[in-house]
């Protein structure tokens, strides 16, 4: 059985089926079947039963190891700018589909990223807000529980939290205070390396020029 089938996982979650008088219980995303039958609202692939656990163990490594990610990031970052001739050369929107493909690969495995195209891992303790069911992006709801759970998903802690805890190990981390837009629908699935690059490359371009007429 493949690990991220949800049907299978969900019937073994939640044992034989019940008879047709069996009133349907709401027990979390371990019984997320049960719960879809009681008409309560049942997000698609966010929780660790649902996602492969494999996926969220390391979701929650990369927040505990936030510091070392934020160290990775920048010197990756600044190799990606300095290639910024040849995204130039190869035209960025060419360049999109296999950076895009790889972005996917890399974020999908560490920080089970949903290719929002707006990526702002560093001001959230590299835990992804796009796994918060409501998909927040400036911090959490009313509903967090008392364990630090996700109200929605009482299996998985909450996606903010975690993005504190994070955020409190790294060197930039005052960046979880700042005000995020909200998310632009139409930037999904594209690559954030390429957007942030191109944007770097314009900024660093407009000081040169600025710095020339002076
Ligand atoms: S913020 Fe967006 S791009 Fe960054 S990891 Fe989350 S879904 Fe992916």
């Amino acid at each position: 059985m493949s690990e991220t089938d949800p049907s299978r996982r969900d019937a073994a979650a939640s044992g034989p089926s019940p008879g047709p008088s069996a009133k349907p219980r709401a027990t979390g995303n371990a019984a997320a079947g049960a719960k879809a039958a009681t008409g309560a609202y049942t997000p698609a692939a966010v929780s660790p039963n649902r996602r492969g656990q494999r996926r969220y163990t390391i979701r929650l490594w990369a927040v505990r190891h936030s510091r070392l990610l934020e160290w990775v990031y920048h010197r990756f970052a600044h190799a990606f700018l300095l290639l910024h001739p040849l995204w130039k050369a190869i035209g960025y929107a060419r360049a999109e589909a296999p950076v895009t493909a790889v972005e996917r690969r890399v974020k999908g495995v560490l920080f089970d990223c949903r290719m929002c195209g707006q990526c702002i891992l560093s001001s959230t303790g590299m835990s992804c807000p796009m796994n918060c069911p409501k998909q927040l992006r400036n911090g959490p709801c009313g509903g967090v529980r008392a364990n630090g759970n996700c109200e929605v998903e009482p299996d998985m802690p909450c996606v903010w939290v975690k993005a504190w805890e994070g955020s409190r190990q790294m060197a930039g981390g005052d960046a979880i205070l700042a005000v995020q837009k909200p998310v632009n629908q139409s930037l999904r699935e594209t690559s954030s390396w390429l957007r942030v690059t191109a944007a770097a490359a314009m900024a660093r371009d407009d000081e040169k020029d600025a710095g020339g007429t002076r």
